[in-house]
């Protein structure tokens, strides 16, 4: 027997499992579907951070500090223990060239609202211990914060279920139907479900879902390598990162090009460290499809960064390493509303290395589109119309 639902979510990470949560809350009867499980893809291979400093001042900024605010509530309202966490946040600063683009970042972020400082040496020594006595300062916000993602998955769900939404485990999407330009149904390898909206929040897979009604969309993986250590006292203050993350995340073209691994691999230090103890240490950002592999090379130049910065972290030891996918999209903003051409068919997906932070917002605003027909908000920059053209010129080609 066919199933019918008002709203099918695609996706059971952060951005899914969010919105089923949201949409419940006003009332709406939701199936979210995951082909495996909860958090399995990148909200669980991923570093912890809901780091604000690291956003684009404008709407990407805005974003992330409406999402912060919610994250402050939320342990209470999912009554789910995320591991919420306010630590405050650092961008390392090497050198003057840095030091320059850094107070740039700084003033424009300022100016949104932003509460962020620049530090010098001593300043920054007094948060983070450890640091190399080469650094020439450093970006301070006390708004960054932590959680543990999976958690917040598991907490979006628990809460969604608890409001009367479906969670379908184990359940693929092999193809949606569409009729007279509407969807019509969602079909999973475990039966069909008759729905007429339908939400994409597959991450990386997103081009997959959107291929099934004909659509091209430009998010593609983007892998980062981290490094688990063994769990240690309180070492990392909260979101230490350095201004080189910022130019690797923001500049593809610049990474790819170079002959120094570091800058090829678009090596730029993460580390946070977990309630447990243990520091994870990244980063990279690789455009290598879908391949989850860890690399040697990889590893060692992140490792080799990470105890340049902070010379304390060469005295714990590493006892494991994963890679996750970001959902990377050219403009770094995520694709968030209806699509053009197909009724029903609404996108959330491409938050790139940002999902985490902006997890709760993505949600608010997909569930205010569907009830409302606005969000509080002006996110015509997030609009997958954007990326129309895109998709002509690549099927034409
Ligand atoms: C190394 C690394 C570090 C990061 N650190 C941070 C950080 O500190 N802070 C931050 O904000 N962000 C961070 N990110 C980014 C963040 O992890 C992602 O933006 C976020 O997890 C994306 O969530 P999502 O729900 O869109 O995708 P996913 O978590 O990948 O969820 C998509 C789900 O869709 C399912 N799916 C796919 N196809 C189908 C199908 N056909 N049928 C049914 N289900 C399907 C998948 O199984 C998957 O579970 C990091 C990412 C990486 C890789």
């Amino acid at each position: 027997m066919k199933k019918t639902a008002e709203i099918v979510v695609i996706g059971g990470g952060v951005i899914g499992t969010s919105i089923a949560y949201f949409l419940s809350k006003k009332g709406k009867k939701v199936v979210l579907v995951e082909k495996d499980d909860l958090a399995s893809g990148s909200s669980g291979a991923c570093d912890i951070d809901i780091i604000l400093q690291s956003k684009n001042p404008g709407i990407h900024l805005k974003l992330a500090m409406e999402s912060a605010e919610i994250y402050k509530n939320l342990t209470e309202e999912l009554d789910f223990d995320i591991e919420y966490e306010n630590t405050g946040g650092m961008i390392l600063i090497e050198d003057e060239d840095q030091l320059q683009v850094m107070r740039e970042f700084v003033k424009k972020q300022k100016a949104i609202g932003l509460q962020v400082d620049l530090l010098d040496f001593k300043e920054a020594s007094k948060l983070q211990k450890g640091l190399a006595p080469h650094l020439v300062g450093a970006t301070y916000s006390p708004q960054d914060a932590h959680v543990n993602p999976m958690s917040v998955c598991m907490g979006f769900a628990m809460a969604a279920a608890k409001l009367g939404a479906e969670i379908c485990l184990d359940t693929a999407v092999v193809d949606i139907k569409t009729s007279k330009g509407a969807v019509k149904s969602v079909v999973t390898n475990r039966g069909e479900i008759e729905t007429a909206t339908v939400i994409n929040a597959a991450g990386v897979y997103a081009p997959e879902i959107c291929a099934m009604v004909g659509m091209s969309v430009p998010i593609k993986p983007r892998r980062g390598q981290i490094i688990v250590t063994e769990p240690v006292p309180k070492l990392i203050m909260g979101d230490v990162l350095c201004a080189k993350y910022i130019v690797a995340k923001y500049n593809p073209g610049i990474v790819e090009c170079s002959d120094d691994p570091e800058t090829r691999l678009g090596v730029g230090l993460s580390l946070s460290q977990t309630r447990n103890g243990n520091i994870l240490i990244g980063g990279c950002r690789e455009f290598v499809g879908y391949n989850r592999s860890t690399t040697h090379e990889a590893l060692t130049t992140i490792l080799k960064h990470a105890t340049r910065l902070v010379p304390a972290l060469k005295e714990i030891h590493a006892i494991r390493s994963f890679a996750g996918l970001r959902p990377y999209t050219p403009d770094g903003l995520p694709l968030l509303g209806p699509v053009n051409g197909i009724e029903g068919f609404i996108m959330a997906a491409g938050h790139e290395g940002d999902g985490i932070a902006l997890s709760p917002i993505t949600g608010r605003i997909i569930s205010d589109l569907i009830t409302d027909g606005k969000t509080f908000a002006d996110i015509s920059s997030l609009s997958p119309k954007r990326f129309d053209a895109w998709g002509e010129n690549r099927f034409a080609s």
